[in-house]
């Protein structure tokens, strides 16, 4: 059977337009109701990163994720919202994310919980796993019924891009995160991990958020763009596969995650169905998109020796730096170290270009930086 991913055209965060946009959207899937039935405890897991204000453009928008609860209720659902942002999890941590980027303003409003995915963890086992069988999550995700996914679109050095499948990765708690990118330092790896943790936890509902999503150098130092578009679905690779055209890959197999998909046969290619708009009504074609790692291409006898030039690197711009030191603490190879002058300098010779720190960086002052080797091989 045919997945189907509903798109619908939204250009504000205005709520009564977001909640006309979501009954238009959802209604193309049978509406809320084939999703929450009365009494459902449904957590709404929004993509809360390093908790930065809604225009950044680095979280889901605080207004889109209210709409959604206001829908649940209507349902006779009981909604709770919740993610584990990537920094070090201290509950003031948390706390400050949520403010910072909203959800402290939802859940006053609304009344709405949030909660902290980081005291109680559980391990989740998956017979399809290729490279993790068994993963530890955060164990509330037992208390409830529903599961309904929010994420942002937005550009991701080792993914190109994240959507639907790499927000489940905040199901892990906090720093647990970290481990997974020292042992996965590959985008084809870490993308395998994902999709393994897909198999794990059933997401029912997934809405993207891609009104406004972020182009250049995510997931958050890059640039708000706006795209005006919500799209939702049951399927979060079918998803995905809608919104990486939306922001300009001809090829959906360009994206890691989706071919993997596919050749697991997780997925089949051609399985989609698109209600609502259509994507060439929405595409945004100069989207500024993660330049891919040309490296993947080279033959294996090869790589060895011009992986290192030809894979992005990350680069520190002092001028944006604050000294805040996430980024030293976070990598998980120790490889940024603190110079004599106060700097910040990276050892390429042990980076393993897994991102954490730009990721991590709350002043966007960590970006990718492409060697012209690289300009020379993708020209
Ligand atoms: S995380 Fe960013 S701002 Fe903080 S020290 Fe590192 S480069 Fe500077
Ligand atoms: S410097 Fe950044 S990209 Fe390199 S290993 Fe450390 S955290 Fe990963």
């Amino acid at each position: 059977m045919a997945q189907r991913v509903a798109l619908a055209r939204c250009e504000s965060y205005r709520l009564p337009v977001l909640e006309d946009c979501l009954r238009r959207l959802l209604g193309l899937l049978g509406g809320i109701s084939q999703f929450v039935k009365n009494g459902d405890r449904v957590l709404i897991k929004i993509n809360l990163l390093s908790g930065k204000p809604p225009e950044k453009a680095v979280t889901t928008h605080p207004s889109l994720v209210e709409a959604v609860v206001n829908l649940v209720k209507e349902a006779g659902g009981i909604p709770t919202i919740g993610d584990s942002p990537g920094e070090r999890a201290t509950i003031t941590g948390l706390d400050r994310a949520y403010r910072t980027a909203g959800f402290e303003e939802v859940s006053r409003k609304t009344g709405v919980p949030l909660v902290s995915f980081e005291d109680d963890v559980m391990e989740v086992n998956t017979s399809r796993g290729r490279l993790y069988k068994k993963f530890t999550v955060t164990k509330r995700i037992k208390d409830f019924d529903v599961i309904i996914s929010i994420p942002k679109l937005k550009t991701h050095p080792l993914t190109y891009i994240t959507a639907g499948v790499k927000n489940n990765f905040g199901f892990i708690p906090g720093l647990r995160k970290t481990e997974f990118h020292l042992k996965l330092p590959d985008g084809e790896l870490f993308s395998e991990m994902l999709i393994d943790l897909l198999s794990t936890i059933k997401i029912d509902l997934v809405i993207l958020d891609a009104i406004v999503a972020m182009e250049g150098n995510g997931p958050v130092g890059g640039v708000p763009r706006n795209v005006g578009a919500i799209l939702a679905s049951k399927n979060v690779i079918a998803l995905d596969f809608v919104a990486c055209q939306l922001i300009g890959y001809k090829n959906p197999l360009a994206i890691p995650t989706n071919r993997i998909a596919i050749e697991r046969k997780i997925f089949l290619p051609g399985n989609i169905e698109i209600s609502g708009e259509k994507i060439e009504d929405l595409q945004v074609e100069d989207f500024k998109r993660i330049p891919q790692d040309v490296s993947q291409k080279i033959p294996q006898f090869l790589i060895k020796g011009l992986k290192g030039l030809l894979s992005p690197k990350p680069k520190i711009i002092d001028q944006l730096c604050n000294r805040c030191f996430h980024c030293l603490e976070s990598c998980p190879v120790k490889c940024v170290d603190k110079t004599k002058n106060g700097k910040l300098s990276i050892r390429y010779s042990d980076c393993i270009r897994c991102f954490c720190c730009l990721e991590l960086c709350p002043q966007g002052a960590i970006v990718i930086k492409t060697s012209w080797w690289m300009k020379l091989f993708t020209a």
